[in-house]
Formats: C-alpha cells, sequence, structure tokens
C-alpha cells in the first residue's frame, strides 16, 4: 500500500508518497503557513495534489507537540500555538481516507529505527536538535507511548533547576539547553561575552544575529567560539543521555534535526560527557551514538510507516 506522510515543521510542510519499503516516490514542499488556522488546508491541499497521481491508502501527519493516546488530537505543543486541537477529525472529513497523527520526533525515530541508524537495534532512543528537542523511544522493537500516549519528551527532563523557561510552561527543561536554538543562543552570548572565536564575532557584529547554520559552518571552519557554543549544547545532551541510559537503557542513540550535520564534531562532545555521566560507566555495557541517516526524510517516511500498520490494523 501506498501512504503519504506529512511532516509539518516550524517553517516548511514537506509530504511525500512512500511504499512499504520506505522509499518515498514522490515528494513536495511548501512554506508553513503563519496562522496554524491555516495548516489543515494546507495539508489537505498537498494530500490532494499527491492523490491525484498515486493509489493512496492512508495518510500520516508529523506534529511537533503532544499527541493524544487515539493520536487524534494535539493537546500541546510548546513552541507552537496548538492546544487541544482536533487535527484528525478535520483532516479525515476533508479527505475521506484515514489519517493518523504523531509526535514528530516519534516519527523520525520510527523511520530510522525501521529503515536507518537503528535498523540493527531493538532499543533505540533518538534525540532531534531543532527549534525543540524531540525524543523518540523504541524498546523491544515497540514505540513506546506511555499511558496517555506522551511519553517519551525527552526535550523536557528538567536539566537545570530554576532554569530557563520553557515553551512548556516549565523550567529548566533540557530543551532550552541541548537544541538548535540553544546553540545559537549560546553562540551569540559567546559573541558579546567576546574573547573567543573572532569570526563568530564578526558575524555577530554585522548581522545583529548568528543564525544556528552559521555557527555549524564556523564549527567546521575551526572558530573557537563557534567550538564552544557546541561543546556547551553538546555537554548538556551527553549528560542528559546518562540520566536515559539509567532509566532505559538503550543500545543506540541517534541524533538527528539540523545541528545533526556536523556529524564527529557533534557526536565526540556528546559522547564524552555521556560517559561522564552514565551510573557505573566503567563496569557496564554503554550504548553506541551514531547520526540520524534519513536526515529531512525521516518524518516522512515514519510517520508514513505507521499510518500504514494503524490502517492495516496492525
Ligand atoms: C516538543 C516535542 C517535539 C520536539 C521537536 C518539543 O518541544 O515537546 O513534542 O517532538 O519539540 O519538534
Ligand atoms: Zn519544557
Amino acid at each position: 500500500m501506498l501512504t503519504v506522510g506529512i511532516d509539518i515543521g516550524g517553517t516548511k510542510i514537506a509530504g511525500g508518497v512512500v511504499d512499504a519499503q520506505g522509499v518515498i516516490v514522490e515528494k513536495l514542499r511548501v512554506d508553513t503557513p503563519s496562522d496554524t488556522r491555516h495548516l489543515a488546508t494546507a495539508v489537505v491541499d498537498m494530500v490532494r495534489h499527491l492523490a491525484e497521481r498515486h493509489e493512496i491508502g492512508a495518510i500520516g501527519v508529523a506534529a511537533a507537540g503532544f499527541i493524544s493516546k487515539d493520536r487524534s488530537t494535539i493537546i500541546h505543543a510548546p513552541n507552537i500555538a496548538w492546544r487541544n486541537e482536533p487535527l484528525r477529525d478535520e483532516l479525515e472529513s476533508q479527505l475521506k481516507m484515514p489519517v493518523t497523527i504523531e509526535n514528530d520526533a516519534n516519527a523520525a525515530g520510527w523511520a530510522e529505527f525501521r529503515f536507518g541508524a537503528g535498523e540493527a537495534y531493538d532499543d533505540m532512543v533518538m534525540l532531534t536538535l531543532g527549534t525543540g528537542v524531540g525524543g523518540a523511544v523504541v524498546l523491544g522493537g515497540e514505540m513506546f507511548r506511555g499511558g496517555h500516549g506522551i511519553g517519551g519528551e525527552l526535550g523536557h527532563v528538567r536539566f537545570e533547576r530554576n532554569g530557563r523557561l520553557c515553551g512548556c510552561g516549565q523550567r529548566g527543561c533540557l530543551e532550552q539547553y541541548a537544541s538548535g536554538r540553544a546553540l545559537q543562543r549560546e553562540a551569540n552570548d559567546i559573541a558579546d561575552a567576546g574573547g573567543i572565536g573572532a569570526e563568530l564575532a564578526a558575524l555577530r557584529a554585522e548581522r545583529g544575529t548568528i543564525h544556528g547554520e552559521a555557527v555549524s559552518r564556523l564549527v567546521l571552519a575551526g572558530d573557537p567560539g563557534a567550538i564552544e557554543a557546541l561543546r556547551r549544547v553538546a555537554t548538556a545532551l551527553g549528560e542528559a543521555c546518562g540520566g536515559f541510559q539509567a532509566v532505559l537503557d538503550p543500545e543506540i542513540f541517534v541524533i538527528g534535526g539540523g545541528v545533526a550535520q556536523l556529524g564527529e564534531d557533534l557526536l565526540r562532545p556528546i559522547r564524552a560527557a555521556y560517559e561522564g555521566a552514565v551510573p557505573g560507566f566503567s563496569d557496564r555495557p554503554i550504548a553506541t551514538f551514531e547520526i540520524a541517516k534519513l536526515v529531512n526524510d525521516a518524518g516522512i517516511i515514519g510517520v508514513a510507516d505507521l499510518a500504514a500498520s494503524a490502517a492495516e490494523g496492525v
């Protein structure tokens, strides 16, 4: 069966027709409407376009928020203005096809587990670093969902007491220290403080603010300020992974999102911090760390695969 997977991101909505092997047959992208009321219309238009040319059996939609256990409603989204949004019913009534809503990180994690970096493992944790920090937990080959469908929100584990305010309403969440956005903030702070990273400081002076992509470029160019910003963010993530190891004991952590394009430059400081935070480190088996393989397509592929299973009643 062919399935449509739609990944609603902060700037782009990406959609694709996906086959049973997780291969994208056709892909489309549009800008995310700034008004969330127009999101459903944008998704409907995209699906209709794709359905004109392919025989579609089901639709999966990945969204950056807490999804209800029956996968119908976006209960809360820390970085988008969605509160108890009944997206599935709205889409099904217009599209007359079964729709499954899934958390974006769960979708990406599922794709990596089925077809990507986690393929050879049974127990995997995926972390996506973007505007937020997304988490997906696969235990014994099954996606962990929790009692209300919203388990595995690893970005909202408290990392610092009385820390920074988070979009979820709490303080000190990991997301405020280990996301792509946190990397940007650290880089700007370092540039403001002066001292390290001449290129970083020059860019800050020229542009007013330093964006994530520029930080990544400067890391690759060896700018010490950018490397320090990355070290801070990777250290926060690695320390948190030590705690996740204690609770979930995965065989592998897969790291995705825009920052993950830094590859080993990112993984090296993550591993160092992780090794300093895993209980019983020198005596116990530990996890490996890998960069996500499916990059920008993971959300589309994962949510399409989950929608296919839901439609087939698996
Ligand atoms: C949200 C998650 C989402 C992640 C990545 C977090 O702020 O709580 O649901 O998966 O951002 O988009
Ligand atoms: Zn939070």
